[in-house]
């Protein structure tokens, strides 16, 4: 049976994943996206039975108790997600130890292998109250190009570099680029890590690797990715035609804290 289920958050997250891939961010399976889809849960979809023997998270998340997620399959290429998403992603609950889910709909495809920093990510979101409900994982170019240089890994060093390069990178992301020093993919070590970055950032640059991001949903989440790449593109575009570009002046970026009404 092929049940209609929470389409409207599912068909942004198609549309999302369509985008990742011309932007070209998502080579072969890269990248995952993980939707808190709970509030949109009926007694129809609570009476789903598994299609699948429940599985570890590898940790115990007690927030997620009785939630359900739309994540995309492990192995599963963003333009495939695009144009299938139940085929190449999937609805789990998570079971009532906090410590396994199952899957609920369409097909038994295993969720991505990053589940355990998703997941970690989406027990402190609920945690702290947050409106929060979408994660995204992907491998943009230039960003993952400047987290080879161990200068752009500095705190904020990125954050200033990319704010100064157009007055809207500040005004759309705020809240900066949190940076994560390397660990293995998907490890609870990198899911630890992201989480303590995302109390000051909603992007967190995962060090040679890619970018983690968390918004209300997945189209801002991505808005937020593309936002602060473009200042990097720009950035390196101007490196390309020779020079250090200036980038905005203290009193320009100050100017336009006060008039967007931005934090520091
Ligand atoms: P998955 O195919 O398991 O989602 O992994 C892609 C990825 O980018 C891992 O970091
Ligand atoms: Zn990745």
């Amino acid at each position: 049976e092929n049940r209609p289920v929470l389409t409207a958050e599912v068909e942004k997250v198609a549309e999302v994943a369509g985008y990742l891939w011309e932007k070209g961010w998502a080579e072969r399976n890269g990248g995952n996206i993980t939707v808190n889809v709970t509030e949109y849960v009926d007694d129809a979809i609570r009476a789903m039975p598994a299609i699948a023997p429940a599985a570890p998270i590898g940790m115990t998340l007690p927030n997620l108790k009785g939630c359900y997620f739309f994540c995309k399959g492990t192995n599963k290429r963003m333009r495939d997600l695009a144009r299938k998403p139940m085929a190449n992603g999937s609805v789990i609950r998570i079971t009532d130890d906090c410590a396994h889910y199952e899957i609920i709909a369409d097909e038994p495809v295993k969720p991505t292998s990053e589940l355990p920093s998703h997941l970690a990510v989406h027990n402190y979101l609920i945690g702290k109250g947050s409106k929060y409900k979408a994660s995204l994982h992907t491998h943009p170019i230039e960003l993952v190009a400047m987290s080879h240089c161990n200068k752009y890994l500095e705190k904020d060093v990125a954050t200033r570099l990319l704010w100064s390069m157009i007055p809207e990178t500040k005004a759309f992301c705020p809240r900066g680029l949190g940076i994560i020093p390397y660990q293995l993919p998907g490890s609870n070590i990198l899911a630890e890590s992201t989480i303590k970055e995302l109390a000051d950032y909603d992007v967190t640059l995962w060090e040679k690797h890619g970018v983690f991001a968390v918004e209300e949903d997945i189209m801002m989440a991505f808005d937020q990715v593309d936002v602060l790449n473009k200042s990097a593109q720009i950035y390196i575009c101007a490196k390309n035609m020779g020079f250090e570009p200036d980038g905005m002046s203290d009193e320009q970026m100050k100017e336009m804290t006060v008039a967007f009404n931005l934090p520091k």
